[in-house]
Protein backbone atom coordinates (compact mmCIF):
# COMPACT_ATOMS: atom_id res chain seq x y z
CA UNK A 1 0.00 0.00 0.00
CA UNK A 2 0.94 3.41 -0.84
CA UNK A 3 0.39 6.54 1.37
CA UNK A 4 -0.02 10.26 0.37
CA UNK A 5 -0.63 13.06 3.32
CA UNK A 6 -1.79 15.98 1.32
CA UNK A 7 -0.75 19.60 2.79
CA UNK A 8 -3.79 21.70 1.67
CA UNK A 9 -5.83 24.50 2.95
CA UNK A 10 -3.85 24.26 6.21
CA UNK A 11 -5.13 20.78 6.79
CA UNK A 12 -3.28 17.76 6.64
CA UNK A 13 -5.03 14.72 4.17
CA UNK A 14 -4.18 10.67 4.32
CA UNK A 15 -4.73 9.14 1.45
CA UNK A 16 -3.80 5.78 0.43
CA UNK A 17 -3.48 3.48 -2.80
CA UNK A 18 -3.25 0.05 -3.72
CA UNK A 19 -2.36 -0.05 -7.01
CA UNK A 20 0.66 -1.64 -8.16
CA UNK A 21 1.41 -0.02 -11.50
CA UNK A 22 2.23 3.14 -9.22
CA UNK A 23 5.72 1.78 -8.50
CA UNK A 24 6.60 1.83 -12.04
CA UNK A 25 6.64 5.77 -11.42
CA UNK A 26 7.64 6.34 -7.88
CA UNK A 27 10.36 7.12 -6.25
CA UNK A 28 9.16 6.13 -2.73
CA UNK A 29 5.98 4.92 -1.73
CA UNK A 30 5.31 6.85 1.34
CA UNK A 31 5.46 10.61 -0.36
CA UNK A 32 4.18 13.93 1.07
CA UNK A 33 2.65 16.76 -1.03
CA UNK A 34 2.10 19.93 -0.56
CA UNK A 35 -0.02 21.74 -2.55
CA UNK A 36 0.84 25.34 -3.85
CA UNK A 37 -2.11 28.75 -3.56
CA UNK A 38 -2.01 28.56 -7.31
CA UNK A 39 -4.88 27.63 -9.08
CA UNK A 40 -4.72 26.30 -12.42
CA UNK A 41 -8.54 25.98 -13.05
CA UNK A 42 -11.09 28.57 -11.71
CA UNK A 43 -12.59 25.68 -9.47
CA UNK A 44 -9.40 25.56 -7.63
CA UNK A 45 -9.33 21.47 -7.95
CA UNK A 46 -6.41 21.55 -10.23
CA UNK A 47 -3.22 22.68 -8.47
CA UNK A 48 0.70 22.73 -8.52
CA UNK A 49 2.22 21.05 -5.96
CA UNK A 50 5.46 20.29 -4.49
CA UNK A 51 6.00 16.23 -3.99
CA UNK A 52 8.84 14.03 -1.90
CA UNK A 53 9.18 11.27 0.22
CA UNK A 54 7.44 11.59 4.00
CA UNK A 55 9.20 13.17 6.38
CA UNK A 56 11.62 15.13 3.83
CA UNK A 57 10.97 18.33 2.21
CA UNK A 58 9.10 17.69 -0.69
CA UNK A 59 10.90 19.24 -3.98
CA UNK A 60 9.80 17.63 -7.00
CA UNK A 61 6.60 19.88 -8.93
CA UNK A 62 3.50 17.44 -9.74
CA UNK A 63 -0.08 18.60 -10.96
CA UNK A 64 -2.55 17.21 -8.38
CA UNK A 65 -5.81 16.85 -9.50
CA UNK A 66 -8.52 16.61 -6.71
CA UNK A 67 -12.24 15.72 -6.19
CA UNK A 68 -13.93 15.61 -3.25
CA UNK A 69 -17.98 13.39 -2.67
CA UNK A 70 -19.61 13.19 -5.89
CA UNK A 71 -16.68 14.43 -7.87
CA UNK A 72 -14.81 11.14 -6.57
CA UNK A 73 -16.37 8.64 -9.12
CA UNK A 74 -15.47 10.68 -11.96
CA UNK A 75 -11.94 11.04 -10.99
CA UNK A 76 -11.70 7.30 -10.54
CA UNK A 77 -12.89 7.02 -14.41
CA UNK A 78 -10.16 9.63 -15.63
CA UNK A 79 -7.38 7.48 -13.55
CA UNK A 80 -8.78 4.22 -15.16
CA UNK A 81 -8.63 5.75 -18.89
CA UNK A 82 -4.97 7.19 -17.98
CA UNK A 83 -3.91 3.47 -16.76
CA UNK A 84 -5.59 1.12 -19.27
CA UNK A 85 -5.43 2.90 -22.66
CA UNK A 86 -3.13 5.63 -22.36
CA UNK A 87 -0.78 4.12 -20.41
CA UNK A 88 1.90 4.16 -23.65
CA UNK A 89 1.11 7.91 -24.58
CA UNK A 90 1.81 9.10 -20.83
CA UNK A 91 5.28 11.65 -21.38
CA UNK A 92 4.37 12.13 -25.17
CA UNK A 93 0.52 12.92 -25.58
CA UNK A 94 -1.03 12.89 -22.38
CA UNK A 95 0.51 14.15 -19.16
CA UNK A 96 2.37 10.80 -17.20
CA UNK A 97 -0.04 10.21 -14.19
CA UNK A 98 2.01 9.09 -11.28
CA UNK A 99 -1.33 7.37 -9.13
CA UNK A 100 -4.91 8.08 -7.25
CA UNK A 101 -5.03 8.42 -3.98
CA UNK A 102 -8.00 7.95 -2.07
CA UNK A 103 -9.53 8.31 1.79
CA UNK A 104 -11.81 9.93 3.95
CA UNK A 105 -11.62 13.13 5.00
CA UNK A 106 -14.53 14.33 8.00
CA UNK A 107 -16.90 11.56 6.68
CA UNK A 108 -16.56 12.88 3.21
CA UNK A 109 -14.92 11.05 0.24
CA UNK A 110 -11.70 12.73 -1.19
CA UNK A 111 -9.50 11.69 -3.95
CA UNK A 112 -6.24 13.27 -5.35
CA UNK A 113 -4.65 12.30 -8.37
CA UNK A 114 -0.96 13.35 -9.32
CA UNK A 115 0.10 14.06 -13.13
CA UNK A 116 3.11 15.50 -14.43
CA UNK A 117 4.15 19.20 -14.11
CA UNK A 118 3.76 21.26 -17.11
CA UNK A 119 4.52 24.88 -17.73
CA UNK A 120 2.49 26.25 -19.92
CA UNK A 121 4.99 28.15 -22.35
CA UNK A 122 4.62 27.63 -25.78
CA UNK A 123 8.11 27.53 -27.11
CA UNK A 124 7.16 26.74 -31.19
CA UNK A 125 4.79 28.23 -33.99
CA UNK A 126 1.16 28.54 -33.96
CA UNK A 127 1.35 26.21 -36.98
CA UNK A 128 3.66 23.49 -34.83
CA UNK A 129 1.23 23.61 -32.31
CA UNK A 130 -1.73 22.59 -34.64
CA UNK A 131 0.06 19.80 -36.31
CA UNK A 132 0.78 18.10 -32.23
CA UNK A 133 -3.05 18.67 -31.41
CA UNK A 134 -3.95 17.04 -34.66
CA UNK A 135 -1.14 14.13 -33.99
CA UNK A 136 -2.25 13.84 -30.33
CA UNK A 137 -5.64 13.54 -31.29
CA UNK A 138 -4.71 10.73 -34.07
CA UNK A 139 -2.95 8.66 -31.42
CA UNK A 140 -5.58 9.16 -28.86
CA UNK A 141 -8.53 7.87 -31.31
CA UNK A 142 -5.87 5.03 -32.65
CA UNK A 143 -5.61 4.01 -28.31
CA UNK A 144 -10.15 3.95 -28.61
CA UNK A 145 -10.33 7.16 -27.07
CA UNK A 146 -12.92 9.41 -28.39
CA UNK A 147 -12.27 12.95 -26.26
CA UNK A 148 -15.02 14.71 -27.18
CA UNK A 149 -13.91 18.05 -26.03
CA UNK A 150 -10.26 19.00 -28.16
CA UNK A 151 -12.21 22.06 -29.74
CA UNK A 152 -11.81 23.71 -26.44
CA UNK A 153 -8.30 25.03 -25.75
CA UNK A 154 -9.05 24.41 -22.02
CA UNK A 155 -8.22 20.45 -22.95
CA UNK A 156 -5.15 21.25 -24.56
CA UNK A 157 -1.55 22.36 -22.57
CA UNK A 158 0.77 23.92 -24.60
CA UNK A 159 4.00 23.52 -22.67
CA UNK A 160 7.38 23.34 -22.97
CA UNK A 161 7.96 19.70 -23.44
CA UNK A 162 5.05 20.11 -26.44
CA UNK A 163 1.40 19.43 -26.94
CA UNK A 164 -0.48 18.01 -23.71
CA UNK A 165 -4.48 17.01 -24.15
CA UNK A 166 -5.81 16.52 -20.84
CA UNK A 167 -9.06 15.89 -19.05
CA UNK A 168 -10.59 11.99 -19.41
CA UNK A 169 -13.43 12.05 -16.80
CA UNK A 170 -16.10 12.11 -19.77
CA UNK A 171 -14.61 10.29 -22.84
CA UNK A 172 -15.68 7.61 -25.03
CA UNK A 173 -13.28 4.26 -23.94
CA UNK A 174 -14.23 2.27 -26.29
CA UNK A 175 -14.14 4.36 -29.61
CA UNK A 176 -13.59 2.03 -33.03
CA UNK A 177 -12.26 4.94 -35.39
CA UNK A 178 -13.03 4.75 -38.72
CA UNK A 179 -10.61 7.74 -39.72
CA UNK A 180 -11.01 10.49 -41.76
CA UNK A 181 -12.37 9.96 -45.82
CA UNK A 182 -11.72 12.38 -48.48
CA UNK A 183 -14.63 13.21 -49.96
CA UNK A 184 -15.03 13.90 -53.76
CA UNK A 185 -13.45 17.15 -54.79
CA UNK A 186 -16.23 17.01 -57.93
CA UNK A 187 -19.05 17.40 -55.65
CA UNK A 188 -17.57 21.31 -54.92
CA UNK A 189 -18.02 23.56 -58.02
CA UNK A 190 -14.35 24.59 -58.27
CA UNK A 191 -13.20 21.50 -57.20
CA UNK A 192 -10.31 22.57 -55.07
CA UNK A 193 -12.41 22.49 -51.19
CA UNK A 194 -12.03 18.62 -50.48
CA UNK A 195 -15.48 17.61 -48.21
CA UNK A 196 -14.27 15.27 -45.24
CA UNK A 197 -16.57 12.66 -43.58
CA UNK A 198 -15.67 9.57 -41.36
CA UNK A 199 -14.72 9.94 -37.53
CA UNK A 200 -16.51 12.90 -36.89
CA UNK A 201 -13.49 14.72 -33.72
CA UNK A 202 -11.02 13.64 -36.64
CA UNK A 203 -12.82 15.82 -38.81
CA UNK A 204 -13.76 18.69 -36.32
CA UNK A 205 -10.18 18.63 -35.49
CA UNK A 206 -9.07 18.54 -38.98
CA UNK A 207 -11.66 21.49 -39.80
CA UNK A 208 -10.09 23.37 -36.98
CA UNK A 209 -6.22 23.01 -36.52
CA UNK A 210 -5.78 21.84 -39.96
CA UNK A 211 -3.54 23.54 -42.77
CA UNK A 212 -5.56 26.73 -44.24
CA UNK A 213 -7.97 26.06 -46.98
CA UNK A 214 -6.70 25.80 -50.40
CA UNK A 215 -8.64 28.98 -51.52
CA UNK A 216 -7.14 30.89 -49.04
CA UNK A 217 -3.13 30.00 -49.95
CA UNK A 218 -1.31 32.12 -51.82
CA UNK A 219 -0.46 30.42 -54.93
ZN1 LIG B 1 -12.07 8.49 -34.33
Amino acid sequence: MSTLELLYDRKIYELWSWEPQQAVHQKARHQTARILPTRLTPRGNVRVAYLGPRDEEPDSLVVTKLARDNEVPALEREYRVYMDRLQHLQGSVVPICYGLYRGKVQGEKFACMLLEYYRHLMTYSIEERNFQIMRATWKLHEAGILHGSIDSMHHIVCSTAGVRIIDFSDVVDNHRCVGVIQGPHLSYPNGLAPSKTGCPELVLVDKIYGPTDLLYQRP
